[in-house]
């Protein structure tokens, strides 16, 4: 099995209701990078990349896009059977711009489950459930609408739910943690999530402040110094995200006990065979963390869940995936759905997802 053809396809996602607030961002549009694998024995794997505009965290589509014609032309005659081995050649080609080499590598991954006759999470070390949990993620919002959108999405069966803070007086933010308190407290696991943008001092205020409420508040600041700074300082577990950059970071900080958790996207640390590894570091050390990605479609989503059904279910705090705010599938009869808070693990070989092509338009690249 050999790698005989690359083609990549940009898709816009617009975001149902009109847009996507997080403190520091409002995304209407999300621009996703769709990537095909062809072998020389007629196989077809898919992969996707898609960050949250390019404000989220140093990714863009565009640079998406760019570090794949770099990286293509050097993987034809490669075997995608080797993931392992095709991260390396890719390293070997291109420093960094994991969030790209996670397409090819989730797409490589998606070939080999065919080539076996098996689901991705069968490759990753067996699935412990055939169901994942989800969570919602509300936008930065008004106190009483984001609490208003909390209950809806309780009553609807999330089992967490992700409050997005920020960008604002932090007595704003404050409001917004006990009115979503008020209302749904006691019946889900909570995270609050200020993306980067709290001060230390805001961000212990905020802690302190709502000790009384349970919730781990993830990434509420833009450094891993200032993260740093906040142990013994805040009355909750802190977990990180946007500085959860790469492998090496997370041994780093789950060795010296810096943090109580992550929020982990799969495209960000580098596609499913870093994401494996990044889950046993985890699993080592009882760190709890979610299975997510920036934004995309269904192959993405796909990706989350088959390497989320493989986490030990005592540490998953949940697949984030963008299927809510999105109107359309790329496939139309297998594409994933949050259903009572929960999204089903794929049953076909590979990631279970094709897109159908007839709906991309025509390629930005093609090679070989
Ligand atoms: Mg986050």
């Amino acid at each position: 099995m050999r790698i005989a053809s690359v083609r990549v396809w940009s898709r816009l996602r617009p975001v149902v209701g009109g847009s996507y607030v997080i403190a520091g961002s409002t995304v209407s549009c999300l621009d996703s990078t769709l990537v095909e694998v062809t072998t020389d024995d007629g196989l077809v794997g898919w992969g996707e990349t898609c960050p949250v505009g390019p404000t989220y965290q140093p990714h863009h589509a565009a640079g998406a896009r760019a570090a794949l014609a770099e990286l293509a032309p050097g993987l034809l005659g490669a075997d995608p059977g080797h993931p392992l081995l095709l991260r390396r050649r890719m390293d070997a080609t291109l420093a960094g711009h994991r969030y790209a080499k996670a397409a090819l590598d989730i797409a490589a991954h998606d070939l080999l489950g065919k080539h076996h006759g098996v689901r991705v999470a069968d490759l990753l070390g067996g699935p412990a459930t055939e169901r994942v949990p989800s969570y919602y993620a509300t936008g930065v919002g008004e106190p009483d609408d984001v609490a208003a959108v909390a209950a809806d999405r309780v009553a609807r069966g999330y089992p967490r739910l992700q409050v997005k803070i920020g960008g604002r007086d932090v007595a704003v933010d404050i409001e917004v943690v006990r009115k979503v308190w008020e209302a749904v407290g006691g019946r889900v696991r909570l995270a609050v999530d200020g993306n980067r943008s709290l001060t230390t001092a805001d961000a212990v205020t905020l802690s302190r402040s709502c000790a009384d409420v349970p919730f781990v508040l993830e990434q509420p600041c833009d450094t891993l110094d200032e993260i740093r700074s906040l142990r013994g300082r805040v009355a909750h577990p802190v977990f990180v995200d946007e500085s959860g950059t790469d492998l090496a970071t997370v041994v780093g900080l789950v060795g010296r006990r810096e943090v109580d958790g992550f929020g982990m996207k799969v495209t960000r640390i580098g596609g499913l065979q870093a994401m494996a590894a990044f889950r046993d570091v985890c699993e080592a050390a009882s760190v709890p963390h979610t299975c997510d990605d920036a934004w995309g479609g269904d192959v993405v989503a796909a990706a989350c869940v088959h390497v989320a059904a493989t986490v030990s279910p005592r540490l998953l705090e949940g697949v984030w995936v963008a299927q809510p705010y999105i109107a359309e599938h790329d496939d139309p009869e297998h594409g994933l759905e949050v259903q009572d808070g929960h999204l089903r693990l794929p049953s076909g070989p590979g990631l279970g997802v094709v897109p159908d092509t007839a709906r991309l338009g025509a390629p930005v690249l093609e090679v070989g």
